[in-house]
C-alpha cells in the first residue's frame, strides 16, 4: 500500500514547471498592481525582470493555477525586498547616541521625533533629549517643546538667534552633561530637495555624528519617492526610513521604491497624528497591501503546506522502513532552507536539543545547505539511492560538478550516514516519529 501511495504522491507533486508564457501573463497583472500602488516606474521594471527570471521553471503546486503560483512568488520576493525582518532603531554606541531626523517639509519629522522619543523612554527605559534645529519655520521649536511636555520627554531649552549648527553643538553638550542616553535632532525640512538646506544638514551631521540618520517620508509620496530617497541618501547618508501616514489610503508603493533605491531598511511606520501611533514595520503586511492580492497568496500558502505534509508523510513511511537515501536528504535540506536552517528545524523537534547544539557547532548556515544541495544534485539517481557506490573517482566527479571539494562530498556522506542512523532509531520509536511528522 505504501508503495502505491508514494507513487501517487509522486505524480501529484511533479506536475510541471512555470513556462515563460505563464509568467508573462501573470506579470501583466502584477505590473498593474504595482503601478496602482504608486511604486516608481523604474523600480517596477527592475522588479518584474528579476522576478520573471526567478519564476520561470519553478514547480507549480498541485491545486493552484500557474498564475496563482506566480503571484505567490512575486509576493515572497516583495517581502524579501522590503526586508526580511523588522529592524529597529540601533542604539548600540557610546551614549549619548545621536539620532538625526531628515526629510521634506511636512513629512512628519517633528511628530515622529516625539513618537520615537516617547517609545525609547517608555519601552526601552532610555533617558532621551529632543532638540529642534528648525529655525526656518517660526513656531517649529515651540512645536517640539509642546510635544515634549505632552510626552514627558525633555527638550533642549530654546535660545533665540542660534543657527542649526550651534543648536546641534549645544544639544550634544547638554546630552553629555545631563547623562542622556539618546539625543534626537529634529532638523528643518525643505519643500523640494534644495542645495542650501542639504548643505546645512551635512554640517549638522558632521557636528553630531549621528548613529542613526532617519529619513522621514510620507507614504503618499508617489513617483517622487525615488528622487527624495536617493538625494537624501547620497548627500547625507541615511541609515533607515520612517514612513508616515501609513494610516491613510496609500498602498505603500513608496516603501518599495525607497527601499529599492537606497537599500536602507524601513524601520518604523507612523500610523496617526498622536504620539503613540507608531508601529514596527512588517514587510509581509506592506507587501500584501502593495500587491493587493492577499487571497491568492494565502491560497498558495495553504497548498504549499499540504504538499509539505504529503512529503513529510512520504519520508516518514520510508523512515519506518529504515530507508533514508540522499534524495530524501536533499528534500530535507530544501525544507530546512525554507524554515530557517537546520537548527531551526531541530529546535522544533522534541528531544533534539543535543543534536541541535552539535549542528550549531558545525555552523550549518544557509550557504552550507545550498552547497550540500548542489553536491546531491550532481550525483546520479543511482548514487543518491545507494551512497555506498561513492568511490574516490565518483566523489571527484561530483565535487567538480558541484563546484566543491572532495572533502565537502565526504562531509556530506558522513552527515547522511548520521542522519540515516538517527532516522532508523526514530523509526523504531513510533510514538516519537508520529509526533515529529504531525501524525499524533
Ligand atoms: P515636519 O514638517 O516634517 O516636522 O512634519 P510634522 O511633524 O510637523 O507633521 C506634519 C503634519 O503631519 C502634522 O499635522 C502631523 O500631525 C501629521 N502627521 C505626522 N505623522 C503622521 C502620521 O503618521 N499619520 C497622520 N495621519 N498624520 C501625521
Ligand atoms: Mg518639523
Amino acid at each position: 500500500l505504501s508503495d502505491r501511495l508514494s507513487g501517487i504522491l509522486d505524480k501529484l507533486t511533479r506536475r510541471g514547471a512555470l513556462t515563460e508564457s505563464d509568467v508573462n501573463e501573470a506579470m501583466r497583472e502584477v505590473r498593474r498592481a504595482l503601478l496602482e500602488a504608486d511604486v516608481a516606474l523604474d523600480v517596477v521594471r527592475d522588479f518584474i525582470e528579476k522576478v520573471k527570471a526567478k519564476a520561470i521553471g519553478q514547480e507549480v503546486l498541485r491545486s493552484v493555477t500557474p498564475g496563482q503560483m506566480v503571484i505567490k512568488i512575486v509576493n515572497d520576493e516583495l517581502v524579501a525586498m522590503l526586508g526580511s525582518d523588522t529592524s529597529t532603531i540601533d542604539l548600540n554606541a557610546t551614549p549619548p547616541v545621536a539620532i538625526m531626523m531628515v526629510g521634506l517639509q511636512g513629512s512628519g519629522k517633528t511628530t515622529t521625533t516625539a513618537k520615537i522619543a516617547r517609545r525609547l523612554t517608555e519601552r526601552d527605559r532610555k533617558k532621551v533629549l529632543m532638540a529642534s534645529l528648525d529655525v526656518r519655520r517660526p513656531a517649529a521649536q515651540e512645536q517640539l517643546r509642546v510635544l515634549g511636555e505632552q510626552t514627558g520627554v525633555a527638550t533642549l531649552p530654546i535660545v533665540a538667534g542660534q543657527n542649526p549648527q550651534q543648536i546641534a553643538r549645544r544639544a550634544l553638550e547638554a546630552a553629555k552633561l545631563g547623562g542622556y542616553d539618546v539625543v534626537i535632532l529634529d532638523t528643518a525640512g525643505r519643500i523640494h530637495i534644495d542645495e542650501e538646506l542639504m548643505q546645512e544638514s551635512v554640517e549638522v551631521r558632521d557636528i553630531a555624528h549621528p548613529h542613526e540618520t532617519l529619513l522621514v517620508a510620507d507614504s503618499l509620496t508617489g513617483q517622487d519617492a525615488v528622487n527624495v530617497a536617493k538625494s537624501f541618501d547620497e548627500r547625507i547618508g541615511i541609515t533607515g526610513i520612517v514612513l508616515t501616514r501609513a494610516d491613510g489610503d496609500a498602498r505603500g508603493g513608496a516603501a518599495l521604491s525607497m527601499r529599492a533605491v537606497t537599500g536602507k531598511p524601513i524601520k518604523l511606520l507612523g500610523v496617526g497624528e498622536r504620539w503613540d501611533q507608531l508601529e514596527d514595520f512588517h514587510p509581509d503586511r506592506v507587501a500584501s497591501r502593495i500587491l493587493g492580492m492577499g487571497d491568492v497568496v494565502s491560497l498558495v500558502e495553504k497548498a504549499a503546506q499540504t504538499i509539505d505534509a504529503e512529503k513529510a508523510t512520504k519520508i516518514a513511511e520510508k523512515m519506518k522502513k529504515g530507508i533514508f537515501d540522499l534524495d530524501d536528504m536533499a528534500e530535507q535540506i530544501k525544507q530546512m532552507q525554507r524554515i530557517g536552517g537546520m537548527s531551526g528545524v531541530l529546535g522544533m523537534m522534541p528531544g533534539m536539543g543535543k543534536i541541535k547544539s552539535q549542528v550549531a557547532e558545525a555552523n550549518l548556515d544557509d550557504s552550507i545547505l545550498k552547497r550540500q544541495h548542489a553536491i546531491i544534485t550532481s550525483m546520479t539517481p543511482k548514487e543518491r539511492r545507494n551512497p555506498k557506490l561513492l568511490d574516490a573517482k565518483r566523489k571527484r566527479r561530483i565535487a567538480a560538478g558541484s563546484g566543491t571539494k572532495v572533502e565537502d562530498v565526504n562531509k556530506l556522506v558522513k552527515m547522511h550516514r548520521q542522519m540515516a542512523d538517527m532516522m532508523k532509531s526514530l523509526g523504531r520509536n513510533k510514538g516519537m516519529l508520529n509526533r515529529l511528522v504531525g501524525g499524533g
